[in-house]
């Protein structure tokens, strides 16, 4: 497990050295303005020194500056984040209802007077709730959400607020790219309909230069699979970790899809639910993906210069106590097994012989694969 995902970050790292690449070598050649879609990976012959690659550090004076910034405001157990371009911004959820004044406050002290774009990740009130009270406050382009009606007062406070600035609520469909300065926003899920409004989530992926953010709502396993099935370029250096940390997201097939470095769990204090739930983090350590939380750590700031992003938070939190879970406890726990769809076969990921990456498929543990009709590679499972 742990030379397989070695193997796969180190791949993804080497993909965004060569767009790192690409990129500076379009720069020297004046090709790129501010549109960083007109970027063609592989252009040049150059070769450069090693750029670094993503880098995370927590030095709170960090990523300040940058062109590009990404803030997870602490909201306790709900969500919101802002999100900065070359002094374009967008929000995407805004906490409960309680929550309002606070998010406005901070629109206000990161000198935001107006918003390009707000989403409404779905219809529930950690999500919709502050929304009312930034549409009442800041001019908008546009406003999203999965749905234009609701049942409850706090989504229904969010339509009237947007109707009272001339606006009317829009569904997005998957595919829409919106430009935020030189950053893309791209709406990618919910590929289908869904009675469960946490998979109604809206999902984003946000490219900026070489890095990416994956902004997944509430979305739980059932939409996370359908995400991964509908060959979604789902690959992102920070991955906002959905439903709070809950066990119903994040699963392996998914997380596999996606490979962050980075997850934020925004979450409150000793919730009553127990988010972020013991699985997810368990997950998420196998995958070595380094856990920030809104609990611990308060507000948390990601900024970009297009190549590395930097992170800064309001508090400071130990590794042992963002990811508790017990390492010793999480590698005897499940060990993952890749199959090969045509073979049969199924291996350890650290195999010789493992398939093309088109013919894998995952399990979780020996006894799914066995399940699934898969029998166990002799030259790597004894
Ligand atoms: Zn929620
Ligand atoms: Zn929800």
């Amino acid at each position: 497990m742990e030379n397989f995902k070695k193997e796969k970050v180190t791949a993804q790292t080497l993909m965004s050295r060569l767009a790192a690449l690409a990129l500076a070598a379009a720069l020297a050649l004046g090709l790129v303005g501010c549109d960083t879609s007109s970027i063609v990976p592989g252009g040049s012959g150059d070769v450069m020194p090693n750029p670094a690659a993503s880098q995370t550090e927590t030095t709170p004076s960090d990523g300040q500056d940058a062109a590009f910034q990404m803030h997870f405001i602490d909201v306790g157990q709900a969500l919101s984040v802002l999100v900065e371009c070359d002094g374009q911004f967008m929000l995407y959820d805004g906490g409960n209802v309680d929550d309002g004044s606070l998010v406005v406050s901070y629109l206000q002290s990161q000198g935001v007077e107006q918003l390009q774009y707000v989403f409404c990740s779905h219809a529930h009130e950690d999500h919709v709730g502050g929304l009312a009270a930034v549409m009442a406050k800041f001019p908008a382009g546009h406003a999203y959400s999965p749905v234009t009606e609701g049942s409850t007062k706090c989504f229904n406070d969010f339509v009237k607020y947007t109707q009272q600035q001339g606006l009317q609520l829009e569904v997005p469909s998957v595919g829409t790219v919106w430009p935020l300065g030189s950053a893309t926003v791209t709406l990618l899920g919910p590929v289908t309909q869904y009675s469960e409004t946490n998979n109604t989530s809206l999902v984003l992926r946000i490219d900026y230069g070489v890095t990416s953010f994956l902004l997944t709502g509430d979305m739980e396993n059932t939409a996370e699979t359908d995400l991964v099935n509908s060959g979604a370029n789902l690959k992102a250096d920070v991955l906002q970790v959905g439903h709070h940390g809950s066990s119903t997201s994040t699963s392996y097939l998914f997380l596999n899809a996606v490979l962050p470095e980075m997850g934020v769990i925004s979450c409150g204090t000793g919730n009553k639910y127990g988010h972020p739930h013991e699985e997810t983090l368990s997950i998420l350590r196998d995958a070595k993906v380094d856990v920030y939380r809104t609990d611990l750590q308060g507000t948390i700031t990601i900024g970009s210069d297009g190549q590395n992003y930097t992170v800064a938070t309001e508090h400071f939190a130990t590794d042992a106590e963002l990811n508790p879970t017990d390492p010793a406890a999480s590698s005897t726990a499940q060990q993952a097994y890749i199959g090969n769809v045509n073979s049969k076969k199924f291996h350890l990921p650290s195999c010789a012989n493992l398939p093309a990456e088109k013919n894998q498929i995952l399990f979780s543990s020996y006894d799914e694969a066995v399940a699934a009709g898969y029998s166990p590679c002799s030259s790597c499972i004894k």
